[in-house]
């Protein structure tokens, strides 16, 4: 069992199912949302319980998926695509200790000009390899 939550707190969430292979994204939308690289894990829908979800706002970028944050603080908290079981739940919301590492980054082809990639994790272009 994860917990989580946003700055503020308003908004609270548990993900009740083992996580693994949380990835970092450099794609332009998840830069200019989080302020920088955005690293989530994959979490089943299922199994994400949400409080305070009142506070929670879908942003919609893209024909594919939308992105919740809470409206009161900011932070960014999930990628949730349209289809699929899957949810994208963004690290910095866990509690730690996660006991998660990082397993790629992807969309290197759009990072920011102004880092480098700061590990030999695998790198992927877009989506996949
Ligand atoms: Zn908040
Ligand atoms: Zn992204």
């Amino acid at each position: 069992m994860y917990h989580g939550s946003c700055l503020c707190g308003a908004i609270g969430l548990t993900i009740d199912a083992p996580l693994k292979g949380p990835i970092a994204c450099h794609c332009r939308q998840c830069r200019r949302q989080s302020g920088h690289y955005f690293s989530a894990v994959p979490a089943p829908k299922s199994a994400l319980h949400i409080t305070g979800s009142a506070n929670l706002t879908w942003f919609r970028a893209s024909d594919i998926a939308s992105r919740g944050f809470c409206q009161t603080c900011g932070s960014t908290l999930f990628w949730r695509p349209d289809d699929g079981p899957t949810i994208m739940v963004a690290m910095a919301a866990l509690d730690a200790p996660t006991g998660l590492r990082l397993s790629g980054h992807y969309w290197c082809d759009h990072k920011g000009d102004y880092y480098a990639i700061p590990d030999t994790l695998p790198r992927f272009e877009g989506d996949s390899a």
